[in-house]
């Protein structure tokens, strides 16, 4: 009997999954396996948000599995020894994997390299299966990346996309191969109330049901606050529960403003993770250093503490922060919004924003987030790194009744319309009766003082 093992990382799902597939065509038995970490959690990394929806996710995996006549096995421990001790215990001859960004991805992927051919194994890694388009394979004359968005999208959006893979309609596990219990999201603690519930089959469903619902609109109603008409796809995205070039393929069949809109918006996700996988140090040093650094002691760490628990006095910036909290997701625009308060109003190092969010967000993503701060922060491949957001302008703006306000920050459900933006301008006795903080800054002062530190004038 010949046995291919499928290591599963950030990839969970049956459909348009080339690893399983590759492996089901090439052996008789196949052992799909997810090896949780503790190097992960070491890292500091296994954030109770992400580890419940990823509880769904294996159990849906495993259920997906089970349909097909196979299953999921779980081992806990180093995925290097977990894997070459499946491979001698099933003689497995292939190992098939999707092939990583980060530097962590990396390493192990080396390492498995090297153990497994010592053991005459061949190990196979797959591109195209985390991204559309793999890092690396469209760069700009002279250099291993591209450094800005707009001329790397033209040379994505040139390349082919390949058609999804079905899934698999067969499996078969050795049955001889222990499986450690599938983790259940109700044993993690401290879990985001309003966490959306992970795996493939809901990935699918909402795929199916926001093509149909919303996607002709996103162009034009992406950025509505209240609204909240975007895929709300990033979490499964981020586990692999659906795969982008799935999601793109879909898309762009239904063709129209909205579909260019929303495939563009995948490609800054692979913008970021070429980016990445070129520079996997800009996780954490500045890509663009600038010159004034980050304001430090502890006024700015009591405006940092203000900015975590959304109570800052600007109602956007909170109810964002506050969204964040409960729902271990927050909409691109508040992301935006809330770290440039951070990083360019309070002149914090978006180093301490980032951990925040990673903190929460169930999508956090080392290439997303880290690269997205630092695209906001000016150190970044934004080309005007010097650009503040005023969080008032934006709010009158982006939410201009002042619905996601009042949806968030319970305390100014009373204020009507866009009144809601600025508590403080409420006369006397109205005032009084708001239990709302007064701004921790003035936007003329922040602006100010990022100037001085920034030694910039636009
Ligand atoms: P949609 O608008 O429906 O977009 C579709 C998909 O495109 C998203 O699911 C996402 O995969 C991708 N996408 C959209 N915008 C971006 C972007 N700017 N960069 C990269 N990919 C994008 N996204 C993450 O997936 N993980 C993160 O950790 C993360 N951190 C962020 C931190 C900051 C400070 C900022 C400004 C943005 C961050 N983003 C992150 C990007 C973006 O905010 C989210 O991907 C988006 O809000 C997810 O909602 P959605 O699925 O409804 O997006």
């Amino acid at each position: 009997m010949t046995v291919s093992v499928v290591l599963y990382t950030a990839d969970l799902r049956v459909h348009d999954h080339p690893p399983l597939r590759a492996a089901a065509l090439s052996a008789e038995e196949v052992v799909p396996v997810f090896v949780r970490d503790p190097a992960v959690d070491r890292a500091g990394f296994a954030a109770p948000n992400r580890l419940a929806f990823l509880a769904d996710c294996l159990q849906d995996l495993d259920g997906s599995l089970r349909e097909r006549g196979g299953r999921l096995v779980v081992r806990e421990g180093d995925p290097v020894a977990e894997v070459r001790a499946l491979v001698r215990r099933t003689d497995a001859d292939e190992v098939h994997m999707a092939a990583g960004v980060t530097a962590f991805a990396r390493r192990r992927e080396a390492r498995l390299r090297g153990a497994l051919e010592a053991d005459g194994c061949r190990l196979y890694v797959h591109d195209g299966v985390v991204t559309v388009v793999p890092p690396g394979d469209v760069v700009p004359q002279g250099s291993d990346h591209f450094a800005v968005f707009t001329p790397y999208h033209r040379r994505w959006a040139a390349e082919p996309l390949r058609t999804p893979f079905a899934a698999p309609r067969r499996l078969r596990v050795p049955t001889d191969v222990r499986s450690a219990p599938l983790p259940h999201r109700s044993g993690v603690p401290d879990v985001s109330p309003g966490l959306p519930t992970g795996g493939e089959s809901e990935a699918r469903k909402r795929l199916a049901g926001w093509l149909a619902d919303h996607l002709a609109a996103y162009e034009d109603r992406h950025d509505d606050l209240a609204g909240d008409v975007t895929s709300r796809l990033s979490p499964y995205l981020h586990f692999g529960a659906l795969s982008a070039t799935e999601a793109v393929h879909r898309a762009a069949r239904r063709g129209g403003a909205g579909a260019d809109a929303f495939v563009r918006q995948v490609c800054w996700r692979d913008f970021h993770h070429q980016v990445l996988a070129a520079r996997p140090g800009a996780a954490e040093t500045d890509y663009r250093p600038r010159p004034g650094g980050w304001r430090t002691g502890a006024d700015a760490e009591d405006d940092l503490a203000a900015w975590r628990e959304g109570r800052t006095g600007y109602p956007l910036v909170d109810a964002a922060m506050r969204q964040l909290a409960h729902e271990g997701w927050m909409h691109n625009r508040g992301r935006l919004i809330t770290a440039s308060f951070l990083a360019k109003t309070l002149c914090v190092d978006w180093r301490e924003g980032a951990r925040h969010f990673l903190g929460l967000l169930v999508d956090g993503d080392v290439a997303n987030n880290q690269l997205n701060w630092q695209w906001v922060a000016g150190t970044g491949t934004d080309t005007r790194p010097h650009r503040v957001l005023n969080p008032v302008l934006q709010a009158k703006r982006y939410d201009p009744e002042g619905r996601y306000v009042r949806r968030w920050i319970p305390e100014l459900a009373g204020i009507e319309g866009p009144a809601v933006h600025e508590p403080w301008k409420l006369a006397g006795l109205d005032r009084a009766a708001v239990d709302y903080p007064d701004p921790v800054v003035g936007l003329s002062d922040g602006l100010a003082r990022f100037r001085l530190l920034r030694g910039s004038a636009d």
